[in-house]
């Protein structure tokens, strides 16, 4: 049996939620569908910079009252974060505070927002197939769900994407190189640790958030960060496969940071590793009548692997070209999606992982110090760029565009 909708929305993290949100707030008939039901793990640092707070309010009507009382925010940093070198602690930046969630809850609390605008939701429902052209979601359990239009929003290992098609990378048919979709996926690997002296324990309180950036603990282009978490401090890292050095597996390279901070006996610690688009956003992510958003279309900013932001700005602009798309047709969803990742979101992601390439070439020739001059030339400035107050692009002014629906 096919079941019909205005839009299905596959995947019900930030990116669907707000794709569903947008959608179901114009009284479109949404389906809101997971594999899982909420609230899943997802395994995350929960780092919310200054534009993902304003994108919530914008999408969801979301204040940080709210977060905080209907669950999700745990935690506001003082206005730092530190910058590290192997043991060397290369600068503190000062600027706005960051804001950490609780992903499980925070993605929660987001589908309840759009099933309060009369979404659907379908937790328990993975995706089998998708296919464009006709805007059919092809479930495990057997049953079909069809749509005017489709937005893949199902993560970094999406089904829906496969339905892109094998076409030639970028072309109009809306396939994507695959192999180039690989070399750009980072292995990351992330751990929430209680405080203490025992075995696999973190040996001291996080409040600041740290970058670890160029150890040899930490591969080329990537690097490991430790966060404030809501059960105990949460140690990451991530880099691109490429870039692992004399073969070490990733696993090992983790333990090494571990270590280097101080955990003790840490083959103790259950690992737990997802992947990372790291610098593949699709170049059409849209076909037919699919528009993919989130971490399925690669929109992850590569330098220091922000993705929330983007899941939110790219489930809203798909939520904005399928409007546009009900009026005008396929094509017209496809541009207008395009035009406003044109306007936003691609101009960071391009020059973020110039940036990027910049900063870890350097100090892989010259060591830590010219990425220590550069944070320290302008500290204030290059917070508000990660901040989203500035761009990536030569640290301009940046203003954020939403396209219709959005904050309506
Ligand atoms: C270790 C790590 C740490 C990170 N830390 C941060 C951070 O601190 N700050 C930040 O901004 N970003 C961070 N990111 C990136 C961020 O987590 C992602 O970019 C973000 O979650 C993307 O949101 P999304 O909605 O596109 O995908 P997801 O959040 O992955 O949601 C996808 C949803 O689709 C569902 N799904 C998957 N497959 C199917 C299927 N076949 N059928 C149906 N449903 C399906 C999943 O259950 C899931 O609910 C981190 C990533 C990793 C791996």
């Amino acid at each position: 049996m096919v079941k019909s909708y205005d839009v299905v929305v596959a995947g019900a993290g930030p990116a669907g939620a707000a794709a569903a949100a947008v959608l179901a707030g114009q009284g479109l008939r949404v389906a809101l569908l997971d594999r899982a039901t909420h609230p899943r793990p997802k395994l995350c640092g929960g780092l919310l910079t200054a534009k993902s707070v304003e994108a919530l309010a914008r999408i969801f009507g979301l204040t940080l009252a709210d977060l905080e009382q209907r669950g999700g925010l745990f935690h506001q940093t003082p206005q730092y974060v530190f910058l590290h070198h192997g043991r060397r602690l290369l600068a503190g930046a000062a600027d706005e505070p960051f804001c950490f969630v609780d992903r499980p809850a925070f993605d929660a609390l987001l589908a309840s927002i759009a099933v309060a605008r009369g979404a659907d939701y379908l937790p328990g429902q993975a995706v089998e197939s998708c296919d464009a052209a006709l805007g059919v979601v092809r479930l495990r359990s057997g049953a079909e769900l069809s749509g005017r239009f489709v937005i893949g929003a199902d993560g970094a290992n999406s089904v829906t994407r496969r339905a892109l098609g094998a076409g030639p990378a970028g072309g109009p048919s809306g396939g994507y190189d695959r192999a180039a979709w690989r070399r750009d996926l980072a292995a990351a690997i992330e751990v929430e640790l209680p405080v203490g002296g025992g075995p696999g324990c973190f040996p001291r309180q996080v409040l600041v958030p740290e970058l670890h950036v160029g150890a040899p603990h930490v591969p080329g282009a990537g690097y490991g960060w430790v966060f404030p978490g809501p059960r105990g401090p949460k140690v990451g890292i991530c880099g691109l496969r490429r870039s692992g050095r004399d073969g070490r597996d990733f696993g090992a390279i983790f333990l090494d940071f571990l270590r280097l901070l101080g955990v003790h006996r840490p083959e103790s610690v259950a690992l737990h590793g997802h992947p990372l688009p790291y610098g593949n956003a699709l170049a059409r992510p849209a076909s037919g009548r699919l528009l993919l958003a989130g971490d399925a279309g690669g929109f992850v900013e590569p330098l220091f692997g922000e993705g929330i932001f983007y899941a939110l700005a790219t489930g809203a602009h798909a939520a904005s070209g399928v409007l546009c798309g009900l009026k005008n047709g396929e094509a017209a969803a496809a541009a207008e999606y395009e035009r406003l990742l044109a306007r936003t979101v691609r101009p960071e992601l391009v020059w973020s992982n110039r940036l990027r390439w910049l900063l870890f070439r350097a100090m892989r020739h010259f060591g830590a110090g010219p990425v220590q001059g550069f944070v320290q030339s302008a500290p204030a400035a290059l917070a508000q760029m990660v901040h989203g107050r500035r761009s990536f692009k030569l640290l301009r002014k940046k203003t954020w565009e939403w396209g219709a629906g959005v904050g309506e």
